[in-house]
C-alpha cells in the first residue's frame, strides 16, 4: 500500500525538492498539493488546492508541510483535525504550540513529525553539542542561513540550546556588567548562553557550535549545502508516522 502524500506549500524551496522525492519513492505517492498562489488545478493527475479547507473531507495519510511560519500552527492543526498525519519542517512553532499539537495528536490518536531540522548531520551536531556542553558550559550558538528565512534565530539552533540547557550546568556567559554598545551586538539571549543569527544570499542552512575553556576550544560545524540534504529524514518522518499515534518534536526521536 502506497502512502498518500499532500504537500503544503510544494512550490516552495523545500516544498517543491519534497514533491520530487515523493514522486521517486514507489512507496509513497502525492495524493495533492498545496499553495495559496498556484495557479494551477492540477499537475500530472495530481489536484492542486489553494485553500486548506478544500481538503476537508479528502482521504490522504500524510501532510507534509512546508510553509511559512505564520501558517504553520494552524496548518498542522487541520491536518490533526482531519485525519492527515503531520510532517512539518516550516520553523517558528512556541513550546506551546508544539504542547498542544502534541495533545491534540494523542487525542486523535494520529502520529506526527514536527522537525526544525531534517538534515541527519545537524541532528548529530545538536546530540555532540549537547554532549560536550556538560564539560564545555561556556558556548556561543552561530546559524547561517540563506537572506529570504523568515524566522531568527533558526528552529534547529533553538532545538540545540533547549538539548544544551538540560544537561549543561546553568549559567549567565560573560560579564555581570557586560555592555552593548550596539542592539544585538551580543545575539539573542537562552540560559545564559548566546544564539548569533547570519543571513547572507548563497547560503543553505549552516550552524556551529563554538565552545571555549580554559586554554582550549571546540568548534562542531554542519553544513547544509543543498535542500537534498533534508530528504532522506523527511522520507523516513513519512514512513515512521503512519505507525505512530503521537506527534513526536525533532527527527532524533525517529531515529
Ligand atoms: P519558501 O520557498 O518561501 O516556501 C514556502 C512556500 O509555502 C511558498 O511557496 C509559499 O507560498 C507557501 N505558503 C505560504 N503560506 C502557505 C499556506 N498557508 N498554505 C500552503 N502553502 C503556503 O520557503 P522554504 O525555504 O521552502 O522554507 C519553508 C519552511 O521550511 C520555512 O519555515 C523554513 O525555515 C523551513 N525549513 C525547514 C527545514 C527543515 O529541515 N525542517 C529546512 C529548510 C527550511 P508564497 O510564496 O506564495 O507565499
Amino acid at each position: 500500500m502506497t502512502i498518500q502524500v499532500i504537500i503544503a506549500g510544494f512550490k516552495g524551496r523545500m516544498g517543491s525538492t519534497a514533491l520530487e522525492m515523493v514522486r521517486q519513492d514507489k512507496e509513497l505517492a502525492l495524493a495533492a498539493l498545496l499553495d495559496p498562489f498556484a495557479t494551477e488545478t492540477e499537475i500530472d493527475g495530481v489536484p492542486v488546492f489553494t485553500s486548506k479547507e478544500d481538503l476537508i473531507g479528502f482521504t490522504a495519510d500524510v501532510w507534509v508541510d512546508f510553509t511559512t511560519p505564520a501558517f504553520a500552527y494552524e496548518n498542522t492543526k487541520f491536518a490533526l483535525e482531519n485525519g492527515f498525519a503531520p510532517v512539518v519542517g516550516t520553523t517558528g512553532f512556541s513550546p506551546e504550540e508544539i504542547e498542544a499539537l502534541t495533545r491534540l495528536s494523542t487525542e486523535k490518536k494520529i502520529g506526527g513529525l514536527i522537525a526544525p531540522n531534517f538534515a541527519i548531520g545537524a541532528i548529530l551536531l545538536t546530540q555532540f553539542a549537547a554532549h560536550a556542553a556538560k564539560y564545555f558550559p561556556d558556548l556561543e550558538i552561530i546559524e547561517l542561513h540563506h537572506d529570504q528565512k523568515k524566522d531568527a534565530p533558526s528552529g534547529t539552533a533553538i532545538k540545540t540550546a533547549e538539548l544544551i540547557s538540560q544537561v549543561r550546568t546553568s549559567k549567565k556567559q560573560g560579564l555581570a556588567d557586560e555592555e552593548e554598545l550596539m542592539e544585538g551586538a551580543r545575539g539573542a539571549a537562552f540560559d545564559g548562553m548566546r544564539i548569533h543569527s547570519v543571513r547572507l544570499p548563497g547560503l543553505v542552512a549552516h550552524q556551529e557550535v563554538i565552545f571555549g575553556a580554559q586554554g582550549e576550544g571546540l568548534t562542531i560545524r554542519h553544513d547544509s549545502y543543498d535542500r537534498s540534504s533534508f530528504m532522506s529524514g523527511v522520507r523516513l518522518g513519512i514512513k515512521e508516522v503512519v505507525k505512530r499515534e503521537q506527534l513526536v518534536y525533532g527527527l532524533e526521536q525517529l531515529l
